[in-house]
């Protein structure tokens, strides 16, 4: 049959293969091959990629386009619908033999703009994993604008698409932009992957396997599995980037880590190793993020360095009970090969840097991670943790990269000593919000109402940098629209709107009844929430017919969407599920505590003293003890065992704190009889009381003449949100009133938005002002605005290294203005620029007691100097002044140098690292000259000749209170250095 007449025959079932999915990806692929091909000119391209119009008509656009065009464009089309679509959808399809591989097109051509044509599809994969360096050479070169660079990131594209925009725009801007990027990606390549260089190509069977398991890998990838039960979302539709840090500081790694750095060498810290671990809380995306990876490899668009990859859920290999080798857990738990097993494991084993495994969620395992039991080879059998914590210690198929994804909880310094990395999964930025919500509603005013309702409520908006969090709002934004002034304000509050959201509208039922919505389904609630609650004790995330007929679990209460089908590997196993993600099923445990009669008393406490469950080995038996005697005899506990469910209890904790809040009592009224109610909430308040009086005690002795200091231990943060969750200040007061230090540190304490709004609803009610350290967390502007309730309480903040910008600095100083306790601020390494010393200046000339500012390592520059100098001029009171790091040179020095030259209180100026030469140093030896409280001044690290010091010396010579002055690392000679100490003894070279 001709070309043309399939094309037009299978017109439905080729719009149906394109577009189904709802993604445009298919469809671009498609006309990427056909623009590298010369079928399609660029006028042409332009009319199908019309903006506004639909998927479905942009395709049909190019089918009729094709089709008039003959017969040869309808057979090269059809071989580019055979290389694009999935072989599932691919067979329905018939290509005919007219159907012939498509033409590598020669890379001689004449110009490089024809290069970035014909190679289009290729450097679109290429280019999706580094379009932020791809613009950086194109800004460098001065081909791009920075207006260039936001049109093509435009947060709406999916990395495919902003590689495509990305050579549009090159090709606008002609031939030696195109010069430029080809030169980019080439010298990318050569610095990246070892493989595919080599004129080499892997056996056969091998090739034929790699599609297997790529179209498997695919399939499984493309959808969002926690969509499953209620509707179908594309990967590619929702996909949002996450921030990725890596855990440790690295000097080659500045910014943020792209997807493809997570298996990449940036960053690595262990060369010897091989497993990456990527770190995040429930809910911070990651096994999203890993889905994402999968699909990318399975299209051919990342780590491409990979011919196989196998992707692992530990929650799933949970339920495999036999001994395996480890070529039996690759082919039974990821893809069958169909012929050669030998000869594929072979190649296996022969070719590690080839292959990639990914496990999702190590801190599901039942078995904690230990290096003890050692198995090296990949024949013998044995339990499958064993072969997995094998895998990640590089004794079985040493070489075989590994990404590992797991909570920061199960991770131990047993497992981090085999670690090359670790990366942390940050959830979204406040533009990630934006994006993701944006993606999320194809309805652009639904999605503009749902993100001014977040702005409005920030507290709700700091929730949702957890992108679980951010889902449900998104999904449920009609009852978020019209709760109005009532929107939420908790993780309860948000759970509980998706309750009511699922319960409502997957119910056939409707609310007939007339009664609560809760009390209506309330028998699914407690089905559900048994369910929840034995396998938390269990650790149990997968469950079986039985499992759900033991709980009562009816079809019904499926339907209502809260569990989903689990994706099993051998699909002759019966139906299983599990909960569409843990964080739901640790918020139905705490519904079936608040609401069930059949709870154990003693179920409360313990449920608040996980770590004590932990310290004590206990860990499942001890919370069995909470579940009725019947139950204890059905979960399955191999002696040995130490779950690694504390996390889980945490969180569940946490919902039973803030289901038993005061604001949703009612919710509850006639689901369970109120006396009962009412001793649950005392038992929570005990427990919350006794748990943090148990970290005050913890406080040692303040040294004499030092502040007495609290650095908070590992609870501690979770106690306070739990409080917080309770929403009732009587609580809170009581809590703090026990709370008698100077000094609260919570350094590293994965502080981000939602944390500092439970701190500041706590730490508003201590009696006396403390100092609040929260350097190294990721605190952020939107944590910022929440710190603010607590801001009266604080006399000095700090907050280094957390993301900051001058947006945030903005908001906290108006509030600072107001605070009288308000002394200090330390904020070092945020993302301050020159926008932010207006501000201080401000602060400055308004608050007469202001003691401290440090604002090293940001960005500031000589105006920004100047604007400070402003507000120096005017003030009474700053005695420390830092702004190592930044970048105000001489005439910022200069500036500072005039406002300060009267000081009366200043004490210690630190310029370090700050492009200050001699002209600076004289205008500072000003300071020197007339200051009477200044002790010292630090200089180090910047271009001061002699001629500087000569003022500097002068200058000393005039004040005999200033101790010392640091000058290491200027332009000074060795014999100018000896010659000047022995002049003046309180300069440091
Ligand atoms: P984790 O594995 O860290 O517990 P998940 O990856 O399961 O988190 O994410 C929970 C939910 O949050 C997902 O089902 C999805 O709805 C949403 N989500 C997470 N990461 C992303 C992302 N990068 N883009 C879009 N949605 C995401």
């Amino acid at each position: 049959m001709f070309a043309q007449e399939l094309v037009l025959r299978q017109r439905t079932e080729i719009l149906h293969a394109l577009c189904s999915s709802g993604s445009a990806e298919r469809l671009e692929q498609v006309l990427d091959i056909l623009l590298s091909q010369g079928e399609l000119t660029w006028e042409d391209y332009q009319n199908i990629q019309v903006p506004g119009r639909t998927l479905y008509n942009s395709a049909r656009q190019l089918l009729d386009l094709v089709y008039t065009k003959g017969v040869d464009t309808c057979r090269i089309c059809l071989a580019a619908l055979k290389q694009v679509l999935p072989e599932a959808q691919g067979v329905c399809l018939s290509y005919s033999e007219c159907c012939t591989n498509l033409e590598e097109k020669q890379e001689n051509q004449n110009t490089c703009t024809e290069t970035i044509l014909t190679q289009r599809p290729n450097l679109v994969n290429k280019l999706q994993g580094c379009i932020d360096g791809a613009l950086n050479a194109l800004v460098t070169s001065g081909h791009f604008t920075s207006v260039d660079c936001d049109e093509v990131q435009l947060p709406v594209y999916t990395p495919s698409q902003q590689a495509r925009h990305l050579l549009d725009h090159v090709r606008s801007k002609g031939e030696s932009a195109a010069k430029v990027i080809l030169k980019y990606i080439e010298q990318k390549q050569e610095s990246g992957s070892p493989v595919n260089q080599e004129k080499w190509t892997p056996p056969k069977e091998v090739l034929k396997y790699q599609k297997k398991l790529s179209s498997s890998v695919s399939a499984q990838s493309c959808f969002l599995s926690t969509y499953g039960g209620t509707s179908h979302m594309s990967l590619d539709d929702i996909y949002t980037e996450g921030q990725l840090e890596l855990a440790h500081d690295c000097a080659d790694v500045h910014g943020p880590l792209g997807l493809e750095d997570i298996v990449g060498a940036a960053g690595t810290v262990n060369k010897e190793a091989d497993t990456v671990l990527v770190c995040g809380e429930a809910g911070s995306g990651k096994s999203t993020l890993l889905q994402r990876l999968h699909l990318l490899w399975a299209r051919g668009a990342a780590l491409q360095n990979f011919l196989l990859l196998f992707p692992f859920s530990c929650r799933r290999l949970n339920t495999e009970q036999r001994e395996m080798s480890v070529q039996e857990l690759l082919f039974q738990h990821c893809c069958w090969p169909d012929r050669e097993q030998e000869e594929i494991f072979q190649f296996i084993l022969d070719h590690p840097h080839l292959i990639l495994f990914t496990f999702d969620g190590l801190d599901e395992l039942k078995q904690s991670f230990s290096d003890e039991h050692r198995v090296c080879c990949p024949t013998q059998p044995a339990p499958v943790h064993v072969l997995l914590f094998n895998l990640i210690q590089g004794s079985l198929m040493k070489g075989v990269r590994k990404v590992v994804t797991s909570r920061p909880e199960a991770v131990g310094p047993v497992l981090k000593k085999h670690l090359c990395k670790e990366v942390l999964l940050q959830g979204f930025s406040p533009s990630g919000i934006d994006c993701f919500v944006k993606k999320h509603h194809s309805d652009p005013t639904v999605a503009a109402k749902v993100l001014e309702s977040l702005q409005t409520n920030t507290a709700l908006l700091g929730l949702c940098h957890s992108p679980v969090l951010c889902w449900i709002v998104s999904q449920c934004h009609k009852e978020l629209l019209g709760c109005g002034e009532g929107s939420p304000q908790t993780i309860t509050d948000v759970y509980l709107m998706i309750l009511q959201h699922f319960l409502q509208h997957q119910s056939s039922l409707k609310s007939t009844t007339g009664l609560g919505w809760l009390q209506e389904h309330l028998k699914t609630v407690l089905h559900l929430g048994k369910l929840a609650f034995d396998g938390i004790g269990a650790t149990c995330y997968i469950f079986s017919g039985t499992d759900l007929e033991t709980c009562g679990v009816t079809e019904k209460d499926i339907c209502m969407g809260f569990l989903i089908q689990s994706k099993d590997i051998s699909s002759t196993n019966s139906k299983r599920y599990e909960f569409l993600h843990v964080t739901m099923q640790c918020f139905f445990a705490a519904l079936y505590i608040v609401l069930s009669n059949n709870i154990d008393r003693s179920t409360i406490p313990k449920l608040f003293e996980p770590q004590h469950i932990r310290d004590t080995g206990l860990s499942s038996t001890c919370f069995m003890a909470c579940l009725p005697s019947t139950d204890q005899q059905k979960l399955p506990l191999e002696a040995g065992d130490v779950a690694a469910e504390t996390p889980n209890l945490q969180i569940a904790a946490t919902f039973v704190s803030g289901l038993l809040s005061q604001r949703h009592r009612t919710l509850w009224l006639h689901c369970c009889p109120s006396a009962v109610m009412e001793k649950k909430v005392r038992q929570v308040a005990r427990c919350l009381s006794k748990g943090m009086q148990k970290h005050f005690k913890s406080i040692p002795r303040a040294v004499e003449g030092e502040k007495k200091s609290m650095h908070a231990m590992p609870g501690f943060v979770w106690l306070i949100k739990c409080i917080y969750e309770m929403q009732e200040s009587r609580i809170a007061k009581d809590a703090m009133s026990k709370l008698q230090v100077d000094h609260l540190k919570l350094t590293y304490c994965k502080i981000g938005p939602v944390e500092c709004t439970a701190l500041a609803y706590v730490l508003q009610h201590l009696r006396d002002p403390v100092g609040l350290q929260l350097d190294n967390n990721s605190v952020g502007d939107v944590g910022v605005e929440q710190l603010l309730p607590c801001m009266h309480i604080c006399n000095s903040l700090y907050l280094r290294n957390n993301n900051i910008t001058d947006e945030g600095i903005r908001k906290l100083l108006a509030k600072g203005i107001q605070c009288d306790n308000f002394r200090k601020i330390a904020l070092f390494n945020n993302k301050l620029t020159d926008a932010c010393t207006q501000h201080f200046s401000h602060l400055l000339k308004t608050k007469q007691d202001f003691l401290s500012i440090r604002l090293g390592n940001n960005n500031i520059t000589e105006e920004g100097a100047k604007q400070l100098a402003e507000g120096l001029k005017l003030n009474r009171s700053l005695q420390y002044l830092g702004l190592w790091g930044n970048r105000i040179g001489d005439a910022g020095a200069e500036a500072l140098a005039d406002a300060l030259e009267s000081s009366k209180t200043l004490v210690w100026l630190s310029l370090v690292g700050n492009s200050v030469g001699s002209t600076g140093a004289c205008a500072l030896a000003n300071i020197i000259k007339n200051s009477t409280s200044l002790e010292e001044i630090w200089l180090t690290d910047n271009c001061i000749t002699r001629t500087g010091v000569e003022c500097l010396i002068q200058a000393l010579q005039l004040n005999t209170h200033v101790k010392s002055v640091w000058l290491r690392n200027n332009d000074l000679s060795l014999e100018e250095v000896e010659e000047m100490t022995q002049r003046e003894s309180r300069l440091t070279f």
